[in-house]
């Protein structure tokens, strides 16, 4: 399918002026329009001219509220939460930037990002494209993360920057060929380390390159840069919380979808 950049808003009241939302990418293939017609289903669904998000208004499933709500009263009002995605129809990588920069650095009351990746498809034992997909899931969240880094380093003021979460959502569980979230962890984790080594010897070797890329100060490389391990938890330092948790939008057996709706209920 054409690959999707999404936005997930997700709102307490009708009355709210600024939307919670919460952005969903990641590489083409990864569930993402399964997981957004999942959320729409048997909802109303507003689609608009090319280029102009679409939004999706959607209900937090019951379940998910007995799990999340478990700190306010049943009669608390703020109970009723609903969900509204916007989508934007602007397909690619390549587009990431100009909406990042649009919609993660400046973000309207931006709650979280979810990352979907194919758990099957970057699993080492595929054999044939594995790698391919790995390497290029692991690009793509390098990019995203290093944005989140400058939304931080970018910022004129000392004030530590706003907690921006951001959900690693391994998809396809329900395959066996797929990697359980853990080893999702480490593998992005290894694959990005590559990127980030890469990228840094690119940008020492290439004056070129650092005045393409650099914008002011700001690094220009992730976490501590250089041939070191990336962790995620080298994105604690500027605010951004990364989790990993699986699950499975399709299946034989059914979808299982609950710890990527707990984790929004958290961040909401
Ligand atoms: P997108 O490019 O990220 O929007 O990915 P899609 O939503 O189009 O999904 C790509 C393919 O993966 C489709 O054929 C889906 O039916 C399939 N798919 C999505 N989620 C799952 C899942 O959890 N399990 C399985 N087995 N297939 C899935």
């Amino acid at each position: 399918s054409v690959p999707l950049f999404l936005h997930l808003v997700i709102y307490r009241s009708t009355s709210s002026t600024t939307l919670p939302s919460f952005l969903l990418v990641g590489p083409s293939g990864a569930g993402k329009t399964a997981l957004l017609t999942l959320f729409e289903r048997g909802q109303h669904v507003e689609t608009r001219t090319s280029q102009v998000p679409i939004s999706v208004e959607v209900s937090l499933p019951v379940s998910t509220n007995a799990a999340s709500l478990k700190y306010r009263s049943v009669n608390d009002p703020s109970n009723q939460v609903h969900k509204k995605f916007l989508l934007a129809d602007t397909p690619g990588h390549g587009k990431l930037r100009h909406y990042a920069f649009d919609g993660v650095i400046k973000p309207q009351n931006l709650k979280g990002i979810i990352f979907m990746v194919d758990a099957a498809d970057i699993s080492m034992g595929n054999s044939g494209n594995g790698n391919e997909a790995l390497r290029q899931a692991a690009e793509y969240l390098h990019d995203i993360l290093l944005l989140l880094q400058k939304r931080s380093t970018s910022s004129k003021t000392s004030k530590a920057p706003k907690e921006l979460p951001i959900l690693i959502a391994a998809n396809k569980l329900d395959l066996f060929t797929a990697l359980p979230a853990p080893l999702v962890r480490t593998a992005l984790e290894s694959e990005i380390s590559n990127v980030r080594s890469s990228k840094t010897k690119g940008l020492l070797d290439s004056g070129i390159g650092m005045n393409d890329l650099d914008i002011g100060e700001e690094k220009e490389w992730l976490g501590d840069g250089g041939d070191g391990k990336f962790e995620f938890s080298q994105m604690d330092e500027v605010n951004v919380a990364v989790s990993v948790a699986g699950g499975n939008v399709l299946g034989a057996d059914g979808q299982d979808v609950k710890q990527w709706w707990d984790w929004i209920a958290s961040n909401l």
